[in-house]
């Protein structure tokens, strides 16, 4: 396995690469079961197996979440050496965005609610990261999870709408044993917090309506930002012990 620092000796790597199959599976580190079942999917899809870290800052609209963000380098490279990776794109800051933050992508339509309406700036910040890693990466595949449905569907119809040539995959939901959706965030919750987590999913899953699903995940303590539905799906994000919590199924 080898890991890229720089743009540009990324760049002669994928010249080397080409006639390959390539999959690539963007991530922003503190790897998880979640992360390893993209990352084995890519691999049995594709001749070469590419992953991203890299937490990327301008899709935080609050600070404290950036410098709070987990960040296990060492841990995610063992972790990736072991599935079988071939190449890992690890760049600092000034590497992906070299012209500061110029640039941005917006879309009109998939972003506006949810994710959306709670954090101004996310939706341009993830769209613009994840279009520079697609044009650098250049892979027939993608994969992405439904856990962040939303990201997943947007980003399925940008790289329809600029002709990217990179097919999207979605990939299900990997859980802890009690419902909770694996996510980076939730090592920074107690033991009590992370079992009161886990009544997203349930409420989600069990409620009659939203309304009722609301009710469920505030008996716990958590405190609810929105239950919607969309797209067949039920959605909800909550936060408990500072830690901002998103999860989502089928309805
Ligand atoms: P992140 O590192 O949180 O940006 O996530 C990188 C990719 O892993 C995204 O496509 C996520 O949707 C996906 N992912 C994160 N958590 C899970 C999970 N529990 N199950 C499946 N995919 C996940």
């Amino acid at each position: 396995m080898q890991v890229w620092e720089t743009v540009s000796d990324w760049k002669s790597r994928r010249r080397a690469l080409s006639g390959r199959s390539l999959g690539f599976v963007p991530t922003m580190g503190a790897l998880h079961c979640g992360h390893a079942s993209l990352v084995e999917r890519c691999r049995t899809e594709n001749e070469i197996a590419v992953v991203s870290i890299f937490v990327n800052p301008t899709q935080f609209n609050d600070p404290s979440d950036l410098e709070r963000y987990p960040r296990t380098m060492e841990a995610d490279l063992a972790m990736l050496k072991n599935l079988g990776v071939d190449d890992v794109l690890a760049p600092a800051t000034q590497e992906l965005y070299p012209q500061g933050r110029r640039f941005r992508v917006e879309e009109d339509c998939i972003t506006k609610p949810m994710e959306g309406a709670y954090r101004p700036g996310f939706f341009p910040g993830i769209m613009t990261i994840v279009l520079k890693l697609l044009n650098l990466v250049r892979a027939d595949r993608a994969y992405f999870g439904e856990k962040d449905y939303q990201q997943l569907q947007v980003t399925t119809d940008m790289a329809i709408d600029f002709f990217i040539g990179t097919e999207i995959v979605a990939c299900p939901t990997v859980r802890e044993a009690s419902g909770l959706a694996e996510s980076s965030r939730n090592t920074l919750l107690s033991a009590v917090g992370r079992q009161k987590a886990a009544c997203l999913f349930h409420a989600l899953s069990n409620a009659p309506n939203p309304e009722q699903a609301r009710m469920m995940i505030e008996a716990e303590g958590l405190t609810v930002d929105y239950v919607e539905e969309h797209w067949g799906r039920r959605f909800a994000a909550a936060r408990l012990e500072g830690v901002r919590l998103i999860d989502n199924v089928p309805v």
